[in-house]
């Protein structure tokens, strides 16, 4: 064979759904040499890390830990170390990441009960209200934070009540809010959380950083069968992450992800989680008030800043304007998924994307393209 030529990729204003762009920093520390994943440096690097994924998820949950895969790991994580088969479980879907999380459920064995509202759109308090009066069994309510398949951002502080006042867990998907919009773990009490590296907190992909409360420990050491899953069982996974001391091996950290992952934690720290969610919204506004002005309107009424949904207007060939995108102006952006296909863009403005630099040149370059 012919060696193919070496890797050279162009750089791209990444402003889609995810990665986002990786800061030269991050870049930097993922070449740095690797260690054994026994190693004391390295275990100290690790507990740094998990140490800083507390303080973004504004939690004192000692088992939080990033899994070694991508943010669906993390979802698959959650499913499968709190469901025994013959669960009931009531999943919120509005959009993509809610029907995977029923699926996931229904995998581990979960009898699955659902709440919809069209694609956009949140769910009220009431709403769940409903769910868990007429499925008292449930064991958990899982539920998206950030849907990123149609940029709707959901609030959790009054579900959480609900849930727990029937008894049940709250499991949430945090992958395209944490460290862009507030995830208060303790303070809203979830129960089981999981997000991912390549969306706001601007690493590549490959881990998916995961929390459990105590009550989520406690369900979890009541179990009457085994986690179905080998790779992903917390039960021994926790040995490694939350050992003290000696760690048992159970399989070989990524270590060079660990070493991209605590850079970016340090720069989100950094910056401060404050200013980090003032940032966002403020490229967010900007954002919308160029778009708006170029006549397009954003789908969801609650929107997050740091994916924006807008319809695309009739008439135009929307896979077309993002080819252009790329291919002329080096700009990703996203496009619908599920029923938003062919119908809407999405523009994330994530992490070390959300800058008021990216956000004038695509609107300038959009306004090129739209004519
Ligand atoms: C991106 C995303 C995921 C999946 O993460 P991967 O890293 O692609 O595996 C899950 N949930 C939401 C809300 C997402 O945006």
């Amino acid at each position: 064979m012919t060696i193919p030529a070496e890797l050279n990729p162009r750089e791209r204003l990444l402003m889609g759904p995810g990665p986002s762009t990786v800061p030269h920093r991050v870049l930097r520390a993922m070449g740095a040499s690797t260690l054994g994943h026994l190693d004391p440096q390295y275990i100290q690097y690790m507990d740094e890390t998990c140490e800083m994924l507390r303080e973004i998820f504004q939690t004192s949950n000692p088992l939080t830990f990033p899994v070694s895969g991508t943010g669906m790991a993390g979802m698959e994580t959650v499913v499968v170390n709190l469901i025994e088969p013959g669960d009931e479980v009531i999943v919120c879907i509005n959009g993509v990441f809610g029907g995977r999380m029923k699926d996931n459920m229904e995998r581990a064995g979960a009898t699955v009960h659902t709440v919809e509202v069209p694609w956009g759109e949140t769910f009220t308090d009431e709403s769940i209200e409903q769910a868990v009066t007429e499925h008292p069994q449930a064991k958990l309510v899982g539920i998206v934070h950030a849907e990123t398949s149609t940029g709707a951002l959901q609030e959790l502080a009054g579900i959480s009540e609900v849930v727990h006042r029937a008894g049940m867990l709250l499991a949430v998907d945090t992958v395209t809010s944490l460290g862009g919009h507030p995830v208060k773990v303790d303070e809203w009490k979830v129960d089981a959380v999981y997000s991912g590296t390549q969306k706001c907190l601007s690493c590549p992909p490959g881990l998916s950083p995961v929390s459990f409360s105590p009550l989520a420990i406690e369900k979890m050491e009541q179990r009457k069968t085994k986690v179905q899953s080998w790779y992903l069982d917390v039960s021994m996974l926790k040995n490694y992450y939350l050992g003290s001391g000696g760690r048992a091996y159970h399989h070989t950290a990524p270590i060079n992800m660990v070493y991209a992952l605590r850079e970016s934690l340090r720069i989100v720290l950094q910056e401060g989680l404050e200013a980090r969610f003032e940032r966002h919204r403020e490229m967010h506004q900007l954002l919308r008030s160029g778009l708006e002005s170029l006549g397009l309107c954003y789908i969801p009424k609650h929107s997050l800043h740091t994916l924006n949904c807008v319809a695309v207007p009739d008439g135009i060939d929307e896979a077309a304007i993002r080819s252009r995108l790329l291919n002329e102006y080096d700009i990703e952006i996203g496009g619908g998924l599920g029923v938003f296909a062919g119908k809407a863009w999405r523009i994330g403005l994530m992490g070390h994307s959300a800058t008021r630099r990216n956000v004038e040149t695509l609107i300038a370059a959009l306004k090129d393209c739209l004519g």
